[in-house]
């Protein structure tokens, strides 16, 4: 297979349509076989669910070759469940969980092409999504649905080296008390976007969301889950129903206990604590861990002591490793790479 001719190291993180893309429809109760096809529009109601209220999951997973020339994906298994964890909470139909890892395996063997290759530091971005496609005015869910797998060649994150992140403690809330902040739904993106254009506006990266009901705890950002190091090296992360469970930061933590040593705590974190710790990163599938310097609270500055040009020792440690697994250089847990046929 001919690779296709991508300035690999020079892509950014912007959608870029592939040749081929996953389609399988539910009506009248059931899935049908689905099919890997090239149109990449879709055609639906001006009422569908979707346009109308929102009905809409997506999952982010990657592809990318391993040291030895695999394409791989890591852990497709965990992006299955919690896909199907999210259409439960929104009324949708569970697209069947193997079937989901199948669908993944051949929207990528059709897109190999666009696979970058090992070192380059690119990745091939796979986003599987559904939404209810029939038209619907009152409100209810819909009755048919659309599971779509798309994917796009996405660049290093890191381009031009890590720059730690400056962030705030933002006003607005990302997920209601007992609401959806823990499924993957565009919903909870929607209404975050005021809040990330303003941060940007104001000259920050990000936005650190406090729990909703006290406003006392740490939870997450719009896209990423957080994980601090202690001054005596432990790795704390933030526990919240309202937390969407990443599952680069459940690899994180199992890599922190089983390979390094490390003593891990989930539980409650108080933003008073923030000012304490000694690292601070965010992990998402997208960086797997970026590292924040600097976190502001209303005009007052909590400076992380591993400063404002490199991860702290711990975060890259742990980003090494995870890294290392990923791309094979590492030995794996059973069942964290899943290798394209
Ligand atoms: C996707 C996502 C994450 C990161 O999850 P990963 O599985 O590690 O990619 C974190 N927070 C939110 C709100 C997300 O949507």
């Amino acid at each position: 297979m001919e690779k296709k001719k991508i300035d690999w190291a020079n892509l950014g993180f912007d959608y870029q349509k592939t040749d081929y893309r996953f389609v399988a429809n539910y009506k009248d109760g059931a899935w049908d076989e689905g099919a890997v096809i090239t149109d990449d529009t879709i055609t639906i109601s001006e009422c569908a669910c979707v346009l109308q209220y929102a009905q809409t999951i997506f999952e982010g997973l990657k592809a990318y070759t391993t040291e030895d020339g695999h394409i791989v994906t890591f852990r497709p298994d965990l992006n299955a469940s919690r896909m199907a964890d999210s259409a439960r909470r929104l009324e949708m139909p569970v697209f069947p969980e193997e079937r989901f890892l199948e669908a993944v395996e051949k929207t990528v063997a059709a897109n190999a092409a666009y696979v970058p290759p090992y070192g380059s530091g690119a990745t091939l971005y796979i986003r599987p999504f559904m939404f209810g496609s029939n038209a619907v005015i009152g409100v209810k869910p819909a009755d048919e649905y659309q599971f779509r797998i798309f994917t796009t060649p996405v660049g290093p994150y890191f381009k031009g080296g890590v720059k730690p992140l400056t962030i705030r403690i933002s006003d607005f809330d990302r997920a209601a008390p007992c609401g959806t902040g823990n499924i993957k739904a565009g919903l909870n993106y929607a209404m975050s976007l005021y809040a990330i254009v303003d941060a940007h506006h104001q000259g920050f990266d990000e936005n650190m969301y406090l729990d909703p009901k006290t406003r006392t705890k740490v939870e997450e950002t719009g896209g990423a889950n957080f994980l601090f190091v202690t001054k005596d090296n432990k790795v704390v992360t933030p526990k919240s129903d309202s937390i969407l469970p990443s599952i680069t930061r459940r690899s994180l933590v199992h890599v922190a206990k089983e390979y390094l040593g490390l003593k891990v705590e989930e539980r409650e974190v108080l933003l008073d604590e923030v000012k304490d710790f000694a690292e601070c990163g965010l992990c998402g599938t997208a960086a797997v861990i970026s590292p924040v310097g600097k976190i502001v609270d209303h005009g007052k500055e909590i400076c992380l002591p591993s400063g404002m040009n490199a991860m702290g020792p711990v975060t890259q440690k742990l980003y090494d490793t995870l890294t290392g697994i990923q791309m094979g250089r590492l030995p794996a847990p059973e069942g964290w790479i899943h290798v394209i046929q």
